[in-house]
């Protein structure tokens, strides 16, 4: 499913004291099968952007396309979007509350409409693909880690066998260890399934890893939407902002600034 948004703005609270604008003049496209990572302090509107991206919330004015088709015009189909794009809210263990593992993950496809057969069919899969051991299908969501807990999660979203998978931080709150394997599984899922993937995090680090493009969110508008290495290659001006580019590429910008010979084939960063 191809995205294209135009001239998006999002205001909170129009016309009271507390109005906010969130999004101003968001201009994107992102096609089927991208990895796509969205980076941004606090508040810089990356939440608000992503809940627009399932229609849970409509935009003040603007257009949003999923395969070309405006989801504001009448008629507009929002429950099958709902189910094409699957978003995986911030510590989504918060909202795990069935009695065990494999019923939570039953619990979308479920409201599908699913027959019970189908829904623990979808519900296996999903289990599988995020690397959750068979012997926890049976346990309480409750006896899990928080890296288990998390991918349960995501098999709960992945289970409604969506096209497009937004996650919002979805290893905040985790060890080292646990946020390794969960993005090594968002990566393969995206291979695996072709899914686009559409992650928020605000580890430079973690998203230069994984994106085919970053999309940098300041104070509400898009500052940046390319490859990781031209958008690397402004990190005087994301260091302005706050957010630094990932050490290596800071670190090569210095030894050649400082004339030594560097083999930047991996960063290509002259072309930026
Ligand atoms: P991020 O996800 O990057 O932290 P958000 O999209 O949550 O940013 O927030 C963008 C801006 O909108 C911030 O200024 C925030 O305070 C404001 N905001 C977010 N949610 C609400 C809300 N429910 N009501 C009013 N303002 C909000």
């Amino acid at each position: 499913m191809s995205i294209k948004i135009e001239h998006l703005n999002y205001v909170y609270s129009e016309g009271t004291a507390y109005e906010k604008q969130a999004l101003k003049d968001i201009c994107l496209e992102i096609p089927h099968g991208e990895f796509v990572g969205v980076i941004g302090h606090t508040g810089s509107g990356k939440s608000t952007l992503i809940q627009h991206l399932n229609g849970l919330i409509r935009a003040t004015s603007g257009a949003l396309y999923y395969n070309g088709e405006n989801i504001y015009e009448d008629g507009y189909n929002m429950k099958a979007l709902r189910n094409q794009v699957g978003l995986v809210f911030q510590y989504p263990e918060h909202q795990l509350f069935e009695v065990d593992v494999l019923s939570d993950v039953c619990f979308g496809p479920k409201n599908q409409g699913l027959s019970k057969e189908e829904c623990e069919k979808r519900a296996r899969e999903a289990l599988k693909l995020v690397g959750l051991k068979e012997k926890y299908y049976d346990a309480s969501p409750f006896e899990l880690s928080g890296g288990q807990k998390r991918r349960v999660a995501i098999a709960g979203v992945l289970a409604m066998e969506p096209q497009v998978l937004i996650l919002d931080e979805p290893t905040a709150g985790l060890d080292p260890k646990g946020r390794d394997e969960i993005l090594d599984q968002i990566a393969y899922l995206h291979k695996k399934r072709n899914l686009t993937v559409i992650l928020v995090s605000h580890s430079m680090d973690d998203i230069a890893k994984y994106a085919d493009r970053i999309i940098v969110m300041n104070q509400g508008e898009v500052m940046y939407n390319d490859v990781p290495k031209k958008v690397f290659a402004h990190y005087k001006e994301l260091e302005e902002v706050g957010l630094a580019a990932p050490q290596v590429t800071y670190i090569m910008h210095e030894l050649k600034a400082h004339g030594l010979n560097v083999n930047t084939e991996a960063t290509t960063i002259e072309e930026a």
